[in-house]
């Protein structure tokens, strides 16, 4: 069923460190074999043997409207007839962040960066030199890219591949990033209370995607708001998964909820490499060449990826009963997996909100890092891979979040609910 994936990770563990270019790809907590892609269409994975997926990773999170999204490819392929790239400024630019300011509460300022990485990096560094501060707060679980402040007790690849400390990650630099289990209020109150004055921000992802799908419990970001507020500290929300995806002006609309900065990647480039981070003018102007705050790109703002986060953006604008719609296919998937996994006899918790969900297999609420932890990781990977049997492209670890798209039809949701109904039955 897998021949030619097989010869072709052979292959790649000799020239990529692990066979990937992105570590959660190598399906190391599951094991077996990555599926290597040649191709897809809307909601459909077409692998290099000729089998057929149904999409739920969605490339991790961009591909909103499914793969190949007409409008967008037709974008890129005019565009790219103009060059890839100026490194000179573009019409384009000003677009897209006139779009941008247009959908999302609170902010007058874009910078747009390469990925999600290089926008909460670069948030992190504009909150520092605005404040005038070193340290900041993380959660447990969240995940905010890989650069280094940002590695400590890490959500996504570095839960799944069980790494506690990053070696390369220097002392002093862990030392400035302070971590708070997620949905705790208590605990964010002492770490502040300890370091009067020091903490630059508060980082958090709004809806938690890379321990599973947590969303925050009530009361757990209009806290953060509050603390921030009394403290001077700046509350970036990371939208990078968020933003876009929960609604068009992504947590801060969804919650009604301001924060100081945001941060965007993944839906925003269209599928192309793209990140962002936005905040209002009077902290934004900070940034060089404006301000001192240095940042900068060779591609940042590349046309290519550009237009293709244009378009997308500019159809969720203007469609908004495309959320509606994600909320009802997410529902009637969430519906046939608790029926499912009901009627097997299995315990489990599915959380999800949007087009956002994840299924643990424990009892407890999944409310944060420990818990999702503590879930039973064998059945998950067994589950896994009945399902990839069987057709159904699922996150290949408990620590991300499945992702609904547009292009999901009903038939395709009731070929996933069908699926896990017998998957469930020949791994449990
Ligand atoms: N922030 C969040 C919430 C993410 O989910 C991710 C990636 O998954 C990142 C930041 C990093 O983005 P990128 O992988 O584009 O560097």
């Amino acid at each position: 069923m897998y021949s030619r994936s097989n010869v072709l990770f052979e292959r790649a563990q000799q020239l990529i460190p692990g066979g990937v270019n992105s570590p959660v790809r190598a399906f190391k907590s599951v094991g077996g074999t990555p599926v290597f892609m040649r191709s897809a269409q809307g909601a459909h994975l077409f692998d290099v043997d000729g089998n057929r997926y149904i999409d739920y990773i969605n490339s991790w999170g961009p591909m909103i409207l499914g793969h190949a999204y007409e409008p967008v490819v037709k974008a890129i392929q005019e565009y790219a007839t103009y060059s890839t790239s100026f490194g000179a400024p573009t019409e384009l630019e000003i677009k897209i962040a006139e779009l941008i300011v247009s959908m999302v509460p609170n902010i007058d300022m874009v910078r747009m960066v390469n990925s999600g990485t290089e926008a909460c990096m670069s948030a992190l560094r504009l909150a520092r030199g605005y404040t005038g501060r070193n340290k900041f707060i993380k959660f447990e679980g969240n995940y905010h890219g890989h650069a280094d402040a940002f590695l400590v007790s890490a959500g996504s690849g570095v839960a799944t591949l069980e790494i506690q400390s990053v070696p390369g990650v220097t002392q002093t630099v862990a030392e400035d990033t302070l971590t708070a289990p997620y949905n705790n209020l208590p605990a964010v109150e002492q770490l502040i209370a300890a370091h009067p004055e020091q903490i630059a921000a508060i980082i958090v992802e709004p809806v938690a995607g890379n321990m599973g799908c947590i969303p925050p419990q009530p009361g757990f970001l209009e806290g953060l708001r509050q603390l921030c507020d009394a403290n001077g500290i700046l509350l970036v929300f990371d939208e990078v998964m968020t933003g876009f995806r929960l609604a068009r002006g992504g947590a801060q609309e969804l919650f009604g909820i301001r924060a100081d900065l945001v941060t965007f990647g993944k839906i925003i480039g269209g599928g192309m490499p793209v990140g962002a981070f936005a905040g209002p003018k009077e902290i934004m102007e900070h940034i060089a060449p404006a301000g001192k705050i240095y940042q900068a790109g060779t591609l940042s703002g590349n046309p290519i990826a550009m237009i293709a986060g244009y378009t997308l953006l500019k159809t969720l604008q203007e469609n908004p009963v495309i959320y509606q719609q994600l909320e009802e296919k997410k529902d009637y998937l969430v519906n046939g997996l608790r029926e499912a996994l009901g009627a097997a006899g299995i315990i489990h918790q599915i959380n999800h909100l949007g087009s956002m969900l994840s299924v643990h297999f424990t009892e407890y609420p999944i409310i944060d890092f420990t818990a999702a932890s503590g879930a039973n990781n064998e059945l998950f990977k067994r589950f896994f891979h009945a399902m990839l049997e069987r057709g159904v492209y699922l996150p290949p670890s408990t620590f991300e979040s499945w992702f609904i798209s547009h292009a999901l039809t009903r038939g395709d949701l009731d070929f996933t609910i069908a699926a896990a109904k017998a998957a469930i039955k020949a791994v449990k």
